[in-house]
């Protein structure tokens, strides 16, 4: 769907996105992260056409986006960081500029003009001029031109931002309900919003790609927390026994209750670790309190992967 190849970009003579490539081929919502002035807006920029990389290509459906290349810009959606506001204009007349740009008239244009208008719940403001909105009416306005026409490719500059929570998880909901139609790139620095909605996340640090994984990969976690009775005194020799475990941690054995961290092996799989380890405890005649997955925390995985990359906070 999108081929990102070596995509890099100066100001002047400084790189504000260095030599990024990613591919996404199916229907996805995809994250794009990274500290203030990591490099997120200039690549979205690239990737919307609005703005020319240095070096690199950007192809969207086997097709090169460059200059001339309208057909694939109709295709695409763009909420960019900072919308241009007409303060003057209406409502309904700006999103008539923007469907007439993307090419769309007549029914074509008055059923995509509903459907913007309707998901984005602006129905009641439609004859307002944008200048007497609030911002985050004003978001829901560049939201509204950016679905114009149901892009196969939508890139979201900050789609939450100056959204109320009830507001923001319209638009959570808005964006699941798109991206069953079209790929979805977003950026964003809320991480509720990268668990709640990205299925993968690239992460840039100092223009570069830092991290490029699906979220389930990084969620996955190689460590359980075994809680049970303290009616054995070598269930730790136990269990570092089996195959699948590499290393046996007690966090609190005092009492009548333990509590172990299990480390597994990089090949052991959970399934088969989980089933072994509650056998042993049963066996042994303890009884199983609770055995769980530990959850990896996704900010410090990502405050590492820009941190192995050199990157650095500008704010
Ligand atoms: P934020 O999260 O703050 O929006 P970002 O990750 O979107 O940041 P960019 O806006 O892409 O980062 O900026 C990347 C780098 O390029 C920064 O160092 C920024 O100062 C610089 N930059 C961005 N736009 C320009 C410009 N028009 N002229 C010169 N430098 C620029």
């Amino acid at each position: 769907m999108i081929d990102v190849k070596s995509l890099t970009r100066y100001y002047g003579k400084t790189p504000a996105v260095q030599d990024v490539s990613f591919s996404i081929n199916e229907r996805q919502i995809v994250g794009l992260l990274g500290h203030n002035g990591a490099g997120k807006t200039t690549v979205m920029k690239m990737l919307s056409g609005y703005l020319e990389p240095s070096a690199g290509s950007v192809s969207i459906s086997g097709k090169d986006l460059g200059p001339g290349t309208t057909e694939i810009q109709q295709r695409l959606g763009y909420l960019p960081e900072n919308l241009p506001v007409y303060p003057e204009m209406t409502i309904a007349d700006y999103l008539d500029y923007a469907a007439r740009l993307k090419g769309l008239r007549g029914d074509e244009k008055r059923r995509a003009l509903r459907y913007s208008v309707d998901a984005t719940e602006l129905g009641a403001r439609f004859f307002d001029p944008i200048g007497q909105l609030s911002r985050g009416f004003k978001q829901r306005v560049g939201v509204a031109q950016a679905i114009l026409g149901q892009p196969e490719l939508l890139i979201l500059d900050e789609p939450g931002n100056g959204l109320d929570p009830q507001q923001n998880e319209h638009m959570r909901e808005l964006v699941r309900e798109l991206s069953r139609q079209a790929t979805v790139i977003l950026s964003t620095h809320v991480m509720q919003e990268v668990n709640a909605l990205c299925e993968r996340v690239l992460v840039l640090s100092n223009g570069a790609l830092a991290l490029d994984s699906p979220l389930a990969v990084l969620r996955e976690s190689r460590e359980l927390l075994l809680s049970c009775s303290n009616d054995t005194t070598d269930m730790e020799h136990l269990l570092s026994r089996l195959p699948q475990v590499a290393r046996v941690s007690a966090l609190d054995d005092s009492g009548s209750k333990i509590t172990l961290s299990l480390e597994l092996n990089d090949n052991a799989a959970m399934d088969t670790a989980a089933g072994n380890i509650s056998r042993i405890v049963m066996e042994s005649g303890a009884k199983l309190y609770s055995l769980t997955p530990l959850r990896r925390n996704l900010e410090q995985i990502f405050r590492e992967a820009v941190r192995e990359k050199g990157g650095s906070h500008e704010s």
